[in-house]
């Protein structure tokens, strides 16, 4: 099986590529501009395997889409490149649209091109996954979970692109009959994260004694998925998945930001201790402008229709995750020291409110 991941170099996309290429054994053609997310380095445990390879380039950029698809010629696409940090779609917000809308035009375009002019099985047997987000849905109050009708209702700019991009995805296929699936997922955490989400951000700035920050009362609620249950979820949902259907994709962890932090620093007095506890760093700050309150997804649909369960807890995905961080600083010290140091992003200036 031939498999384009758009994405591949970034933090999930490269979780889907190592399950790919290790665990399921197929061709894989990883797709990616290699924005300041993107990293070869997610790839080393692989880099040297057959089946797989690498292409540097734009999902806007047609010609390169095309290209690529003539030359691999996929069975499938999972589709994962994105800007996806939402506070730097606060401050910068055209990148998302030009990525996460445009280029998922630009590919859609370029599979259907493709997709129009292969035999009768390879047609029917192609797949399109288009791997988006929870934070499509808005934001829950204290009850209740998203499932696949909760209405849209983006609160970002990052999730009001990947709205859009939801929508030409389900578009394309009730159009022009693109066999297409689409995933809406919690927060991940894992390994090789970049480090201006959450989780890798208090890890590094905890290990280096600087403050840890925690937008607001640090109430906010995420629903968080070890990455590579994502993986997995993302390569059952392309394989056995119903076309043209949504699938939510969730671990059923939800945790506040406060109570996240607070895990990793204890977990951190076990492992890396200081002559002070870790919590000692916290420090609330100004909010992020338009911050969700809550975030918990509803996987019943993949867990009946496909028989997904996550193998990783809260409890078991996030001491993994920082043993990792413990034993790999040597792919996460020239992130800090060129690429992002840990600055505060997505602060509206008072004159922009
Ligand atoms: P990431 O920022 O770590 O990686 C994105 C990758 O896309 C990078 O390798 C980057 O170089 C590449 N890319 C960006 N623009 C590109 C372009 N124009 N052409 C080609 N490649 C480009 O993101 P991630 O956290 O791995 O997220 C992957 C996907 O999953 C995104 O679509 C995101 O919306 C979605 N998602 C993420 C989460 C999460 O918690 N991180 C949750 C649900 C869904």
């Amino acid at each position: 099986m031939r498999i384009l991941v758009t994405g591949g170099a970034g933090f999930i996309g490269s979780a889907v590529v190592r399950h790919l290429v290790r665990e399921v054994g197929a061709e894989v053609l990883t797709f990616d501009k290699l924005t300041y997310a993107g990293n070869l380095a997610n790839l080393t445990e692989i880099g040297n395997l057959p089946n797989h390879q690498f292409l540097k380039a734009d999902i806007c950029d047609a010609d390169a889409v095309r290209e690529a698809f003539q030359t691999f010629r996929p069975d499938r696409v999972y589709h994962l490149a994105a800007e996806s940090h939402v506070d730097r779609s606060i401050t910068g917000a055209a990148d998302f649209v030009q990525t996460n809308v445009l280029g998922t035009f630009t590919l859609l375009e370029a599979a259907r091109g493709y997709w129009s002019g292969l035999d009768p099985a390879a047609k029917a047997a192609f797949r399109f996954l288009h791997v988006s987000t929870d934070e499509v849905y808005g934001s829950l109050g204290p009850d209740g979970l998203f499932t696949e009708t909760t209405p849209y209702d983006p609160s970002s700019p990052y999730s009001a692109s990947k709205a859009a991009s939801d929508h030409l995805v389900v578009a394309w296929g009730r159009t022009y009959g693109l066999p297409v699936l689409v995933s809406n997922c919690s927060n991940n955490y894992g390994p090789y994260h970049f480090p201006e989400k959450l989780i890798p951000l208090t890890i590094l700035n905890a290990l280096h004694g600087k403050k840890l920050p925690v937008y607001g009362n640090g109430s906010n609620i995420r629903d968080w998925l070890y990455v590579e249950d994502h993986a997995r979820a993302l390569h059952l949902i392309a394989s056995e998945g119903r076309l043209n259907e949504t699938y939510n994709v969730g671990g059923r962890n939800e945790r506040s930001n406060i109570e996240v932090v607070r895990v990793v620093c204890g977990i951190l007095d076990e492992l890396a201790p200081k002559s002070f506890p870790h919590s000692d760093l916290i420090t609330f700050v100004a909010d992020r402008p338009g911050h969700d309150a809550r975030y918990a997804i509803d996987a019943t649909k993949l867990e009946t229709e496909l028989n997904w369960r996550a193998q990783e807890n809260f409890e078991t995905g996030i001491r993994k995750t920082v043993e990792w961080y413990l034993a790999n600083e040597a792919w996460w010290r020239p992130l800090r020291d060129k690429v992002y140091a840990g600055e505060r992003l997505g602060l509206l200036a008072t004159a922009d409110r």
